[in-house]
């Protein structure tokens, strides 16, 4: 199904923010770019776009600390609540008698949305009636009788009849008693004046509660072009958008109408009768987003968190020794200029030669360190202790023993570097957030 693929890259790009170890400007700058690619792709309107991710940025990187939600949680809501608002308010369907007339151009859906309609409402205890009114299409008659039978609701129409007005007059009195009446009306294949006139007719006899427009999804953002001219037309009161199960560009079609003004009402999410809700824009984000609910989408992104803290914790308790000072040492030089991140951090007695290690230097790192006992391995103090370890393992591994105190000389190093930081809270913050970091390469 296209449309979850919206729901895939959006879920993708805020799995990969909220995966990050940690939330700086770049972090937020990726998660607004994968954003505007995706929103793009589906069809939302490029200024409502750039419009809506500007405020994400801008909004995320003034956030402050909060005592309930950290940063992290903080973005993910602003997503959230941006693109609720992107797509426009939810509707709440009274469940009062009314008259509704359903209108739109060929293959939007109509006839197939006053089936459902008319179960939606039947099913809530209403009274329901369709009227047959499309007098264009030579099906339509069968087509609403058979979703009639379906529903278990009444039905109207006139075999062969041409004039709409006349079904709609002999319908409603057919339909006295009824609590909701719904009218499917004629389609064109474009918007057309011999519609509008035709629907104005059929308005003046049936004075709709609501004239809703019904609009196919796969359209896009035209489906705001669309809205306006029907609106302007004959005033309508809401939308239907069908087809958002099959189309990519359901999120295009959703803002686009929202910011034409036009209120959708329901969406059509299948062919089947039961594939019909009332629009929530809340359900619909959080369903692309892969949670039901915001709260539920917070309450993984701290999970999430609690995980790394445990992880990040895990590394500093851990006591270092040769397996995982090499570890950081390969994980380091993929982070690129070390130099830069160390100092940026503040590291006064940065370790140069430890970052300009060059590949053949890491190289012998390694064979010295398997060439190495596990006792060796998990208290490389005990090399230093016994002269004669060194020399075996230098010979064992085929290096000098000037390489293998080279290697012990850089191990001290970092060791040192470690313990002092294991007493500065802030440093020892950045380094477990750089090591993490290094360590997921
Ligand atoms: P009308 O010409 O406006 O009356 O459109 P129809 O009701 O005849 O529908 C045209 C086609 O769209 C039919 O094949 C329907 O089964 C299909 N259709 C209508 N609504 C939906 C929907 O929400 N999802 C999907 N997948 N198909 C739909
Ligand atoms: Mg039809």
């Amino acid at each position: 199904m296209v449309e979850l693929d919206l729901g895939r890259r959006i879920r993708q790009a805020v799995s990969a923010f909220t995966g990050k170890t940690y939330v700086d400007e770049n972090a937020i700058k990726e998660l607004v770019k994968e954003l505007q690619r995706t929103l793009i792709v589906s069809d939302v309107d490029v200024k409502l776009v750039l419009k809506i991710t500007k405020e994400i940025e801008k909004e995320s990187l003034e956030l402050q600390k909060s005592k309930d939600l950290s940063i992290r949680e903080q973005v993910v809501k602003i997503v959230y609540d941006k693109l609720v608002e992107l797509l426009g308010e939810s509707y709440e369907p009274t469940i009062i008698p009314k008259k509704i007339l359903l209108l739109g151009l060929y293959g939007s859906g109509k006839t197939t949305t006053a089936g459902k309609l008319a179960k939606f409402y039947k099913s809530r205890g209403l009274k329901v009636g369709l009227i047959c009114a499309d007098t264009d299409r030579p099906a339509a008659y069968e087509q609403l009788e058979t979703l009639s039978d379906r529903a278990k609701v009444n039905f109207y129409g006139v075999k062969g009849e041409k004039n709409s007005i006349k079904i709609v007059e002999e319908g409603l009195t057919k339909f006295k008693g009824n609590d909701v009446i719904i009218v499917d009306s004629s389609g064109r294949s474009a918007f057309d004046p011999s519609l509008i006139d035709e629907i104005k007719q059929i308005n003046s006899i049936l004075k709709p509660d609501e004239k809703i427009l019904v609009l196919s999804a796969d359209i896009g953002q035209v489906a705001g072009k669309q809205a306006e001219q029907f609106n302007e037309a004959v005033d309508l009161t809401g939308i239907i958008v069908t087809k958002a199960d099959g189309s990519a560009k359901a999120g295009g079609a959703l803002s686009a109408t929202h910011s034409a003004n036009a209120k959708v009402m329901f969406i059509g999410t299948g062919e089947n009768i039961d594939d019909f809700k009332p629009y929530d824009s809340k359900k619909y984000v959080s369903r692309l987003l892969g949670f039901p609910d915001l709260e539920a989408l917070i309450d993984k992104v701290k999970v999430l968190e609690e995980e790394m803290k445990i992880d990040k914790n895990k590394l500093m308790e851990d006591k270092l020794t040769m397996s995982t000072f090499l570890e950081q040492i390969k994980a380091a030089k993929k982070m690129g200029p070390l130099k830069e991140v160390f100092s940026m951090m503040g590291a006064p007695d940065l370790p140069k030669d430890i970052v300009s290690q060059g590949e053949e230097n890491m190289k012998k790192f390694e064979t010295i360190i398997s060439s190495m006992t596990k006792d060796e391995r998990d208290n490389p103090e005990i090399i230093k202790k016994q002269s004669s370890r060194a020399v075996r393992i230098a010979k064992g591994s085929g290096n000098d023993l000037s390489n293998v105190k080279e290697l012990m000389r850089q191990f001290d190093m970092i060791n040192k570097m470690m313990s002092g930081f294991k007493h500065d809270r802030g440093m020892r913050k950045k380094i477990e957030r750089m090591m993490k970091s290094g360590m997921k390469f």
